[in-house]
């Protein structure tokens, strides 16, 4: 199993993170994709990809929609400097945000396009956040898409004219632990009319965690935080959603992370 989508650098997981990922392949994950969210953690993202682990950590950079405001004036020459020293980085988690209005909408979107652009030029896959926003996010991306080496939408929830306009774009639908929700019915709808072959597991540790899911226990990690270990669950509400086998759902997900990350298997 792969977790398409992770910030395992987050600073609550100092002290537990070796635990972390210890549990992650206990629980039968092999790779995970560590986000980074603004320049104050791509050295976290780093250290993450350069050390020793029991999991392949795939890094990602990238500035999130909520941390567009008070960037160094440098940041996309680091961000690009980032990736020219990780060849096979992703630019992630960037989009556009319409759940809190952090920063101003104009700002976020000439922060993703800004990042978009580098991405394209440097051959990369782009990790996207469009939590409340899907469809100005499709419209921002379409006269990019087919410039895209790969295009994965993180916590996927948007109807289903959208998945079309979303699948013509090329895109992997990544799904994570609100699906364990039975309440979560835009999350449901979203995944069981996405083909198998176009959906990504992912957990969103530390945050996010899933109905049922079980928090760190480590210390000195705070209470409450998810972590990829609990990815399993979410390959299991998937395959229970579209009726299919729990192992196919993983090895598939699994194999299609790691394609379009171009990680090795
Ligand atoms: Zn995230």
């Amino acid at each position: 199993m792969f977790d398409a989508h992770t910030h395992l650098q987050d600073a609550r997981l100092a002290g537990c993170r070796e635990d972390v990922l210890r549990a992650a392949a206990a629980a039968g994950v092999t790779g995970l994709c560590a986000c980074g969210t603004s320049p104050a953690d791509w050295d976290g993202v780093a250290a993450l990809a350069a050390a020793a682990s029991p999991v392949v950590i795939h890094p990602a950079f990238g500035v999130h929609p909520w941390f567009c405001d008070d960037l160094p004036a440098d940041w996309l020459e680091r961000l690009d400097a980032c990736l020219l020293a990780h060849p096979g980085a992703a630019v992630g988690e960037i989009g556009i945000d319409g759940l809190r209005r952090a920063s101003d909408p104009p700002r976020q979107r000439r922060v993703f396009t800004a990042q978009v652009e580098l991405a394209i030029r440097r051959r990369r896959t782009v990790i996207v956040h469009g939590a409340r926003c899907w469809g100005a996010l499709a419209d921002l991306l379409q006269p990019y898409a087919a410039r895209l080496p790969g295009l994965v939408l993180h916590a996927f929830a948007a109807s289903e004219p959208l998945v079309q306009t979303f699948m013509a774009q090329g895109a992997f639908f990544s799904v994570g632990g609100a699906l364990c929700n039975p309440g979560a019915r835009r999350v449901q709808a979203a995944a069981a009319a996405i083909p198998l072959d176009r959906l990504l597991l992912e957990t969103d540790a530390p945050d996010m965690l899933p109905r049922g899911g079980l928090p760190i226990a480590s210390p000195p990690a705070p209470p409450g935080l998810n972590q990829p270990a609990n990815l399993p669950r979410v390959a299991r509400a998937l395959a229970a959603l579209k009726g299919l086998d729990e192992a196919a759902v993983a090895a598939a997900t699994g194999r299609q992370a790691r394609r379009v990350y171009g990680v090795s298997d």
